[in-house]
């Protein structure tokens, strides 16, 4: 009888108690049902059948039935659908669509070649929203942590603890596992702007100070930016920081000089350059131990045992850290110096 109630009442509450007020987060389209289906099932197998987190689901169109019932069953927590409004998800009044187009067809006509995704309109609302709006999504307001996953990608080794409470435990902010450089011509102006919004605020101090990460996105030589980029397609993050002050004043500096449609900044930079600015010294982690992938690059631990512990199932030679254009090494330097190091990338 003792054993029963305890099953039924107090085991639930001991688990559920124990966990932090945070949720897996993916931005899809129904059209990504099977992508999302295969990665749901690998982050369960690999983390999240034993916590039991939420997994928060949103759309720029409504999810259709099949998707939101093949999905909501192969999660082991709650699953939420949320279509996001009209307003984070369109091109602003300020942007004039004549500039706009008339720049898509220079990069169609660069002899240099074009860039991914340079002609889709619905990417760079995507890039925006991810920047600006999704932690003001009404489905996020309730939590404090989010993880993001994007169709496709996969884990190649488990975690085998909550990583959330890991993020709150130590007072991480932000974490990641890939960062590498992006390419100069989606973002000629951004820095620029960057630096206009800074200067707006009265906040071009954070640019020299040690106590934050502004190292890890500028030059040793010039203070210029260096192209590092925290790769968001797996990020941890505190919501509470993106919809503080500090970061939405800057992002709405920025957004006025209209970039994601002039040009396509991601919101990778974007969300680099805030971060390293606002956050401080160790609040950002970089989870080295993780496999990780997202096409065509990924990230593998090097050590066997740390392999072996968390059946990794990822070759260690193809690991992204040290390639001259991955930031994580770079990053790693930082954090054990804590102050400006001169960069030298491998070749
Ligand atoms: P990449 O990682 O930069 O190559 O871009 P992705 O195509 O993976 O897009 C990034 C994220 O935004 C993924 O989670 C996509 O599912 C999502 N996404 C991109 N475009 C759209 C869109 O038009 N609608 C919706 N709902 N999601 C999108
Ligand atoms: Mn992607």
């Amino acid at each position: 009888m003792w054993t029963y109630i305890f099953k039924i009442l107090i085991f639930p509450a001991i688990v559920f108690a124990n966990l932090t007020n945070s949720t897996l987060y993916t931005l899809c389209r129904n059209s990504d049902l099977y992508e999302i289906l295969e990665t749901i099932i690998n982050y369960e197998a690999r983390f999240n059948s034993k916590y039991h987190y939420d997994w928060v689901f949103l759309n720029d169109e409504p999810f259709n039935e099949n998707f939101k019932l093949l999905v909501s069953n192969a999660v082991s927590g709650n699953s939420y659908f949320g279509k996001i409004p009209e307003y984070m998800w369109e091109i602003p009044n300020s942007v004039n669509k004549s500039i706009m187009y008339s720049n898509i067809n220079k990069i169609k006509n660069d002899p240099d070649g074009v860039y991914p995704y340079y002609d889709s309109i619905s990417y760079r609302n995507m890039c925006r929203f991810e920047s600006g709006f999704f932690y003001w999504h009404e489905l996020l307001l309730n939590y404090d942590y989010f993880w993001r996953i994007e169709p496709g990608v996969k884990l190649d080794c488990d975690i085998n603890y909550d990583i959330f409470k890991f993020m709150i435990e130590n007072n991480f902010q932000y974490g990641f596992t890939i960062s590498m450089l992006e390419y100069p011509k989606t973002i000629p102006t951004l820095f620029d702007s960057f630096l206009t919004s800074l200067n707006n605020l009265n906040k071009l101090d954070l640019l020299n100070s040690i106590e934050n990460y502004s190292d890890f996105i500028t030059n040793f030589e010039n203070n210029d930016y260096n192209l590092c980029h925290f790769w968001t397609n797996f990020e941890i993050g505190n919501l509470n920081i993106f919809r503080s002050n500090d970061y939405n004043n800057i992002f709405k500096e920025l957004d006025k000089f209209n970039g994601f449609y002039y040009e396509r900044w991601g919101d990778a930079p974007i969300r680099t350059l805030i971060l390293s600015l606002i956050l401080k010294h160790p609040q950002i982690k970089r989870f080295e131990n993780f496999g990780y992938q997202h096409e065509p690059y990924l990230q593998c631990p090097q050590d066997i045992q740390i392999k072996a512990e968390n059946r990794c199932s990822c070759n260690s030679k193809l690991d992204i850290t040290n390639k001259w254009y991955s930031c994580s090494w770079y990053f790693d330097g930082l954090n054990k110096r804590h102050s400006k190091i001169k960069m030298i990338r491998p070749t």
